[in-house]
This record gives structure tokens, C-alpha cells and sequence, in this order.
């Protein structure tokens, strides 16, 4: 876990805990891995309390199949340590132990504390919290949890659920409710507002009203969250396999406009029902290919939730005079950095972006030499497909996105010959609406044909 250290008042939070006996839930352990029930039953017979928790137990009572398994506990990380040799210590906040089985990490953290009373292992150093290990009960560590639903433990001893939150009518109901005072636990954390739409898309579950309507007063302290954990934030909700769902959802929430606030205006501007299509196309087309256990990357979903402000920004850039490889080189690294101070975009995706971009007005390039020294770019494929995707933009795009298609499936020869009409400083059917180099300079053409242009792209 990932989130900061303040915790909310245990005297504001009832807690009555509710024992849901084994024979009534419908958890198995046939369902829990196998590392998971190792380290269960390893620290029960050592006489440590052990439990499943979190997103798992949650999962498990509404009969998914969790990726991964958490697990709470009384004994220390040390504890741990000492019961298990392939366990490493981490976390510099909070320590926590990972147990590691071949592939299967599985996480044990010990039960949480809700403040400082003096009695824990904290460290604080100019203000600074360096080190925060304060140990509490499970009653405590329920209620710094974010969500009822997602504070239902699994006890190991006796095969029971204990609910101290009401998580389990909650999660009958299919609400997701906060713990606690929702706007006080969204001040402590922003980013649980972005859990809370993340969560309500993935499980089809409504979001409770007073945890709703902070959204939009609160919303703008998600400018002020980290942008790492930002980025970590959006690929769990736009990159990994509800992204359709969830992007609807956030945009819904209203939350988008504090996120990714160049997409939100870009969908607002003119031709924003076409973006908005393209954005939905990208996003089934990338929990497509989850489903179907391939690879997607970060920089296409960036590339297509920027897209709408580069394209505009680089037309007015044109607009204004700027030599349009110029423009596009100069929006497309402006754009990132403008959305980087939101939601950080590593340098390796950021550059992928780039060439995606960058490389888009050369499609409309048909000049047999062009053509093919287009083709045999090293960054041609992703380009290609984010071609696909503009489609959506305008019938224009979609019949240069189908001549592309056909160049590939055409032999070398017999697209050689074909563009061989094609004169080589002409502008070949651009479309329309098109924002690629329509006139270069006449000093430039003379002689030689003008050399291709160099984005920096090459
Ligand atoms: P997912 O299915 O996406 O993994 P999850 O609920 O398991 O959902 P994790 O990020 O794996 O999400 O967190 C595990 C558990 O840690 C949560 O179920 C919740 O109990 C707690 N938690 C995570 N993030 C926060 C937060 N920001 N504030 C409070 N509790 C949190
Ligand atoms: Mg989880």
C-alpha cells in the first residue's frame, strides 16, 4: 500500500465487529493461493493472529479470482522475517514483508495504528516523517482502510469474515462507502477519489452519495498529489483491462478535469464528440488485447489521452507561422511536460509519444520515396496504429487510414508502380481537414526534391 500516514480518528468511527461463520460466505481456500495460505497458516502456528485483507477478501466474497493476496497481522515485520528465510523487509514509511514463492509475492503487513501516542517506532527528522511503524489493533487497522468493502478480513483460525465497518451489508448492496467522514478521509488522501471511481467501474458497484459529492469541491486536490502516484493511479484505472469503463467513470465524476485536465479540454472544444470516439476506440481496443493476455504499453495511452490538445495546439502553431515540423516537435514536448506536472509520464513512454505523434503527418505523404522510408521506421508499427484509431476523426482519416492498411498488404513492386504516379513534390490527396505541410517554402523545392522532413522522430 502506498498511502499516506494519517489516519482517522478511532473515536469518530464505530466499530462493532461481525463474525460471518464459514458456512455462511462463499470463501474457499481452494480460491487463495497457494503462497498466500503458506504464510497464513505458517504465522497462525507460530501463534500470530493472520488474516486475509483488502482487495482480495472483497474479491473473493463477490467470486473473482484476486491477482494478488494481502495479508494483516500482529507479529512485527521482524517477526516475519524470522519465520520465513525467503522474506525481504521494505518500505522506508511503513515496513512491510514480502514472502516470496517463485513468481507469487505475498504481502504481510502488520496491523496499523490510527496515531501517534508515543508507544510506536516513529522517527521524524526536520518535520519529516521518516519512519512510521506504529503498531495498532485490527480494529484500528480497519478503520484506516478506505473503503468498508475493502476492510473484510479472512481469519485463517477459524475460516470466519470479521467486519468491523459494515463492509459486508455494504458489499451486498454493491456500494462503495467510505470509513469514516468522507470529506476528512479525502483531504487526508485525494487519491482515494480516484479509487472510489476506479473501484465503482471495475466492480459495477455505485459510489454512496456522501462519498460522491465531495468530488467537486475536493476535487482540485488531486493538482497537488504526487504525480508517481498519480501515474501509478491511472494505469491501475486505464490500463488494466476496465478502461473504457473507468475513463466514462472519471469523466463523470468530474474528477478528469484535475487529472488530465488537456484531455477534458480538448473534449469540451469543437470536434470533441470525434475525440471522444477515439479515445473510447483506443481504450476498448487496449482492454482487448488485456483480455486477450497481450501487451500494452503506457505510451499509447498517454499518446491517446493527449492527442486532442497536440492536434489543436499544433494547427494554431501552423496558424501563427511555425514551420510545421517545428510545430509538431515543439507542441508534442510541451504537451507532455504541461501534463507531466499532473500525472507523471516516464521519459522512455514520453519519447515513444513523440515519435507516434511526430509521425502522423507524414502518413499524408504519398511520394513513393516517402512512403517507403515511412514504412521502414523503427516506431512505423505504433504509428500505424494510432492511424487506426484517428479514423474515428473524420471520413477523410479513415480513407487514409485504409490506403495505409492496403499499401501493406500490396507487394513492393506493386506499390512502387502504383505511387510511381504519384509526382514526387506533390500533395497527394491530403485530406481536408489536414495538418500536415501544404506548401513548403518555393526555395526549398527548387532543384533537388525537398528532403523528407526530419521531426525528431529519426
Ligand atoms: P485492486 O483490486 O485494484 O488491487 P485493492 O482494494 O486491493 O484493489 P490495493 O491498492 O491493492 O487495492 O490496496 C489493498 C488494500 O489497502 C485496499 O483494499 C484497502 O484496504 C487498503 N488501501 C489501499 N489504498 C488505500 C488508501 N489510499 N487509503 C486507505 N486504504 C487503502
Ligand atoms: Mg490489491
Amino acid at each position: 500500500m502506498n498511502e499516506p500516514a494519517t489516519n482517522p480518528d478511532p473515536a469518530a468511527i464505530a466499530v462493532k465487529m461481525r463474525v460471518i461463520p464459514r458456512d455462511q460466505h462463499r470463501i474457499s481456500r481452494k480460491d487463495i493461493s497457494s503462497g498466500a495460505l503458506r504464510v497464513l497458516y505458517r504465522l497462525n502456528e507460530a501463534g500470530y493472529a493472520a488474516y486475509l485483507v483488502g482487495g482480495a477478501v472483497r474479491d473473493l466474497l463477490l467470486g473473482g479470482h484476486p491477482k494478488d493476496f494481502d495479508i494483516a497481522t500482529d507479529a512485527t515485520p521482524e517477526d516475519v522475517k524470522r519465520l520465513f528465510r525467503n522474506c525481504r523487509l521494505i518500505g522506508r514509511r511503513f515496513r512491510l514483508a514480502h514472502v516470496v514463492f517463485g513468481q507469487e509475492i505475498v504481502e504481510v503487513a502488520t496491523f496499523r495504528g490510527s496515531s501517534d501516542d508515543g508507544s510506536g517506532d516513529r522517527h521524524v527528522v526536520d518535520g519529516r516523517i521518516l519512519r512510521d511503524n506504529v503498531y495498532g489493533t485490527i480494529e484500528e487497522d480497519a478503520i484506516r482502510r478506505d473503503f468498508t468493502v475493502n476492510a473484510l478480513y479472512y481469519d485463517i483460525a477459524d475460516f470466519s469474515v470479521r467486519d468491523y465497518v459494515g463492509g459486508y451489508d455494504d458489499l451486498d448492496a454493491r456500494v462503495l462507502r467510505l470509513i469514516g467522514d468522507p470529506v476528512q478521509r479525502y483531504r487526508e488522501d485525494p487519491v482515494r477519489m480516484l479509487r472510489a471511481v476506479r473501484l465503482a467501474a471495475k466492480l459495477e458497484f455505485a459510489i454512496a452519495a456522501d462519498a460522491r459529492e465531495p468530488f467537486a469541491d475536493l476535487g482540485e486536490l488531486l493538482l497537488h498529489a504526487p504525480p508517481a502516484r498519480l501515474f501509478d493511479e491511472s494505469l491501475k484505472m486505464l490500463l488494466a483491462g476496465n478502461g473504457a469503463k473507468s475513463f466514462r467513470a472519471l469523466e463523470r465524476s468530474g474528477l478528469l478535469d484535475d487529472v488530465f485536465p488537456l484531455t477534458a479540454r480538448a473534449l469540451a472544444f469543437r470536434g470533441g464528440e470525434q475525440y471522444r470516439a477515439l479515445i473510447e476506440a483506443g481504450l476498448a481496443g487496449t482492454d482487448a488485447r488485456i483480455a486477450q493476455g497481450k501487451s500494452v504499453t503506457p505510451a499509447f495511452l498517454f499518446a491517446i489521452l493527449l492527442w486532442g490538445a497536440v492536434r489543436a495546439q499544433v494547427e494554431r502553431e501552423v496558424a501563427r507561422g511555425t514551420e510545421v515540423n517545428l510545430a509538431w516537435q515543439r507542441v508534442s514536448h510541451q504537451v507532455i511536460s504541461e501534463q507531466a506536472k499532473h500525472v507523471a509520464i516516464p521519459r522512455r513512454f514520453g519519447l515513444v509519444m513523440q515519435e507516434m505523434w511526430t509521425l502522423q503527418p507524414r502518413f499524408e505523404q504519398r511520394q513513393k520515396k516517402r512512403v517507403f522510408r515511412l514504412m521502414a521506421h523503427p516506431r512505423f508499427r505504433a504509428a500505424y496504429d494510432f492511424l487506426l484509431l484517428r479514423a474515428a476523426e473524420s471520413p477523410a482519416m479513415a480513407e487514409l487510414a485504409q490506403w495505409w492498411t492496403q499499401a501493406q498488404e500490396t507487394s513492393h513492386e506493386g506499390l512502387a508502380e502504383q505511387l510511381s504516379a504519384i509526382p514526387e513534390a506533390g500533395d497527394a490527396a491530403l485530406p481536408a481537414e489536414s495538418v500536415a505541410p501544404k506548401k513548403r517554402p518555393r526555395s526549398r523545392r527548387r532543384g533537388k526534391p525537398a528532403s523528407p522532413p526530419r521531426a525528431a522522430v529519426e
